[in-house]
């Protein structure tokens, strides 16, 4: 079991004199996990993660592996569709410092099937792109698209 602790030198969760700060433990440190030992550090608790893989990350976590040639990669598991509906999601990132802007790779909503059917959305400002994606969706009836 990995766990990862407060920096050294601060306050633990028996205090340093003062109010004792609470002791919060988070199992799990995928997303959710993570995500709430954050809320919990911004509270000033004391947290411990609690992580039973090898590295944090859970689902999301990248993966070291090799191709059959020989060369090193790492298999990137995490995200691949964040829409930006993801309020929350990315208020996490911004919050440990990671800058969706510059992170990211920002697209109209595509969800083409190998037919081509499915939802593609224009490039334009919401809630105009997601009327025209409608309107023109492919093997969508007029009742799926009301
Ligand atoms: C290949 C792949 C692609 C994906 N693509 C997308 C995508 O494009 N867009 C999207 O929105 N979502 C995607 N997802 C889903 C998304 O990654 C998951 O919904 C999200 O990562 C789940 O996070 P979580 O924290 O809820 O759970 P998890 O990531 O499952 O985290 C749970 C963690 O808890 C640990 N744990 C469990 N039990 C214990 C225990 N008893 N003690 C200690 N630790 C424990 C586990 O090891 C794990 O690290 C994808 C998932 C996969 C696998």
């Amino acid at each position: 079991m990995n766990t990862v602790r407060p920096p050294e030198g601060a306050r633990t969760a028996a205090g340093g004199g003062g109010v004792p700060r609470p002791a919060t433990a988070v199992i799990g440190a995928g997303w959710a996990g993570i995500a709430a030992a954050v809320a919990a550090q911004q509270a000033d608790d004391a947290v411990t993660l609690f992580e039973a893989a090898r590295r944090p990350g859970g689902r999301a976590r990248a993966l070291p592996a090799t191709l059959p040639d020989g060369r090193e990669i790492l298999l990137d598991n995490g995200q691949h569709i964040l829409i930006g509906a993801y309020a929350d999601t990315l208020a996490l990132m911004r919050t440990v410092g990671v800058d969706p802007a510059t992170a990211l790779l920002r697209q109209p909503l595509s969800l083409r099937h190998a037919d081509g059917g499915g939802l593609a959305l224009p490039p334009w400002p919401a809630p105009l792109d997601l009327l025209a994606g409608i309107a023109t969706a492919r093997g969508w009836d007029w009742r799926d698209k009301l």
